[in-house]
């Protein structure tokens, strides 16, 4: 096979490519693009039949995959801080970790983050990953500016002044290669972090509303099963109120808690020490893996008014979940505007399954998990396993398909997952 531009990486259709980054998924993909400029990006685009972007591969399905990749990974991040407007603007390939170093050190900051920071910013956007707070947007909510390279090659900008941009933050990749993106950011702020332990399921319960609403980042941790197994964590700003003595019975751990097997290290710093939000907000630390990777993911976003019985739909499972779980976190965000967003236009709470790699065991729970949230309305997360969509949970997904077909008229940008879950 022949290559495109002197830059890319080819493989021929006898390689691999390799895998997502829990190493259960491999792509299908057999040319894997790694252009350096712009210009050969947009050729590498305009060229390829069938083409998708491939991010930071953290997702855990076929979302990314196509006939050919191109990866943004050997762009120049290009970070531009635009005091003025309050933005930052950077090549889409760059990691949040490596961006909120670059903010922090410049004295800005983001409003909020995702569990990881190793996960590129385009693929977190694309798929609507979110962090955690009542208060807070899921990360796509803070993008201010898309600059497409579209299926003929040019490029696109899109900024909220246009009809399109509610329809393409949350793009699944089906518009285009996002090249750069424009955030909003906000000055630096300092945060602590305190683990809570303790707490009953049904203290947990009883005081669900109050519990998120009491730091700016709340993530509940449990096993269903378990009360000792369940843990509260708050992430305070500094300049907000302090963080309690006590959660509804619940006491604060003195040690950094460990999320994943392996040292405590590769978790941000707790015990309530203060520290910059870049190091507190994700739950791992950017020089440090936060797993082997040997395990699956699923998450559910439920609207906020049915969170409690959502969460007791779940428990009732307990039994049959349990046994295949590493964790559930449960989160919270507030409602957005953008289309495929699983907060669009509600604010929600999202029930989070780290499974382990037991895929024979953990693929039937899905459809189970999803029946007994069929009476809330649960949207999956587009970049973790699942067993089906339900398009009216989507008000506005036939103008998302109007939009794909307006910026994509010939499926450039359409793969398996897409014509199977949105087409
Ligand atoms: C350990 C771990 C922790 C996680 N924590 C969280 C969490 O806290 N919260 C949460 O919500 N999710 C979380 N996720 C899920 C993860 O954030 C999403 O799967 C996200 O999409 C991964 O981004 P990525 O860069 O790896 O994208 P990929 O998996 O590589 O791709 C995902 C999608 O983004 C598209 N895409 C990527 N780059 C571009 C681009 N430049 N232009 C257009 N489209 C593009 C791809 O085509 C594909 O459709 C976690 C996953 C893992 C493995």
């Amino acid at each position: 096979m022949a290559a495109v531009s002197p830059s890319v990486t080819v493989d021929n259709s006898l390689v691999s490519i390799g895998t997502n980054w829990a190493r259960y998924y491999e792509y299908a993909a057999t040319t894997l693009h790694s252009p350096s400029t712009i210009d050969e990006l947009s050729e590498i685009v305009a060229t390829a039949p069938k083409i998708r972007a491939l991010g930071s591969r953290h997702s855990f399905n076929d979302l990314a995959d196509s006939a050919e990749l191109v990866s943004l990974d050997r762009l120049p991040p290009d970070i531009r801080i635009d005091e003025e407007s309050e933005t930052v603007s950077f090549s889409a390939g760059v990691r949040y970790g490596d961006l909120a170093a670059e903010l922090e050190l410049q004295g800005w900051a983001l409003r909020n983050m995702a569990s990881l920071p190793h996960i590129s910013v385009a693929g977190a956007v694309a798929t609507s990953t979110h962090g955690s707070g009542d208060r807070n947007g899921t990360l796509a909510r803070a993008v201010s500016g898309l600059e497409f390279v579209t299926a003929t090659g040019e490029l696109l900008a899109v900024t909220p002044v246009d009809e399109a941009f509610d329809g393409a933050v949350v793009s699944l990749g089906a518009l285009g290669v996002v090249a750069r993106i424009t955030l909003d950011i906000e000055p630096s702020y300092e945060m602590r972090q305190q683990v809570y332990s303790g707490i009953t399921w049904e203290h947990l319960l009883d005081n669900y509303d109050a519990i998120t609403a009491r730091a700016y980042s709340v993530s509940i941790f449990t096993d269903w099963s378990d009360d000792a197994r369940t843990t509260v964590w708050l992430k305070g700003r500094l300049d907000e109120r302090a963080l309690p003595q006590d959660v509804y019975g619940a006491k604060p751990l003195a040690d950094d808690v460990r999320l994943t097997e392996g040292s405590a290290q590769n978790t941000t710093r707790q015990g309530g020490e203060p520290g910059p939000w870049n190091e507190r907000l994700p739950h791992f630390r950017m020089g440090f893996s936060p797993s082997n990777g040997d395990e699956l993911q699923t998450e559910y976003f439920v609207p906020r008014q049915d969170a409690i019985a959502a969460l007791r739909a779940v428990r009732a499972l307990g039994d049959r979940i349990t046994p295949h779980l590493h964790i559930t976190e449960l989160r919270t965000m507030a409602a957005d505007s953008l289309w495929l967003s699983g907060a669009y236009g509600t604010d929600a709470t999202a029930i989070h399954f780290t499974w382990k790699n037991e895929p024979s065991a953990v693929l039937p729970l899905l459809p189970v998990i999803e029946a007994a949230l069929e009476p809330f309305g649960a949207r999956p997360h587009w970049g973790k396993l699942f067993a089906s969509v339900r398009r009216e949970r989507y008000p506005r997904l036939d103008d998302f398909v109007a939009l794909a077909h307006d910026f994509d008229p010939n499926g450039k940008f359409r793969n398996t997952f897409l014509d199977r879950n949105v087409f």
